[in-house]
């Protein structure tokens, strides 16, 4: 059997787009990288449909690209050696917020824009600030150790992924990293992902610190005389 009928046949037909006008949008970022067409777009709705197309991909030696919301501007959502664009847009849930603890556990499609509203729902804050907070998603953000210049003070994202559950490419489950702010046994896992740009795992779930919501945010420009 084809290899795309068979994801069809395990996840849904509706999740599999193969329309050329499709694959061309998702086949593109923001790095004006172009010209690399995906063979079809796949939209897992969980961990486990993820699972399901990460085997098929392994049982026909097809090459699958993961991607968020394509505001990348390196090409890291390219998919270069076509295969499979796994998007990740409709895993896009905020699964909790806890207040007490100064943490939330997200989906890798949340667009970070929803983050820092349900943090500020609740006084808090997120401090990451990429430009493009209204179209990357989390997962992005983790893969791509995303900054802006909330950073200079805030420090990146780095600095507040706790852990990180995602599925390998031979389809098996990870677990990176402990949901706690004390937490320091073993291997850090969590900083080996971030940055890897979709080459070593695929995100399925991201615990995040948040940190209370400051009274007052100004931003200073300062310029300098050049000597
Ligand atoms: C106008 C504009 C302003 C920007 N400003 C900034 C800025 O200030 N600071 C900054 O750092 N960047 C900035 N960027 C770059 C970009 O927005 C960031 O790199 C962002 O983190 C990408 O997120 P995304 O969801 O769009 O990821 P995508 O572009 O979809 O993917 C980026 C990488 O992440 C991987 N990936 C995506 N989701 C997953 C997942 N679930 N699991 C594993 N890998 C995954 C992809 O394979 C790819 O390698 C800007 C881009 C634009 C267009």
């Amino acid at each position: 059997m084809d290899w795309i009928e068979k994801i069809k046949e395990e996840i849904g037909k509706e999740s599999v787009l193969e329309e050329i006008e499709t694959r061309k949008i998702y086949s593109r970022d923001e790095s004006g990288i172009e010209n690399f067409l995906c063979d079809c777009v796949v939209f897992p709705k969980n961990e486990k449909e993820i699972i399901k197309v990460l085997r098929i991909a392994n049982e026909f030696k097809i090459p699958v690209t993961p991607r968020g919301g394509g505001t990348g501007v390196v090409g890291g959502a390219i998919p270069l050696k076509g295969g499979i664009l796994l998007s990740l847009s409709k895993m896009n849930k905020i699964i909790d917020i806890d207040e007490k603890n100064f943490l939330i556990e997200v989906q890798p499609g949340v667009i970070l824009k929803k983050i820092y509203e349900e943090a500020q729902k609740l006084n808090l804050f997120y401090p990451p600030d990429p430009a493009s907070f209204e179209n990357c998603t989390i997962g992005g953000n983790v893969a791509t150790n995303a900054g802006g210049p909330r950073c200079i003070k805030y420090g990146v994202t780095e600095n507040y992924v706790l852990a990180i559950e995602g599925i390998l490419p031979s389809s098996e489950k990870i677990y990176a990293g402990k949901k706690t702010r004390k937490w320091k046994a073993g291997y850090n896992l969590p900083k080996i992902l971030i940055g890897s740009e979709g080459t070593l795992c695929i995100f399925t779930k991201i615990f995040l610190r948040l940190l209370p919501k400051p009274e007052y945010i100004e931003t200073l420009i300062v310029p300098f005389e050049k000597k």
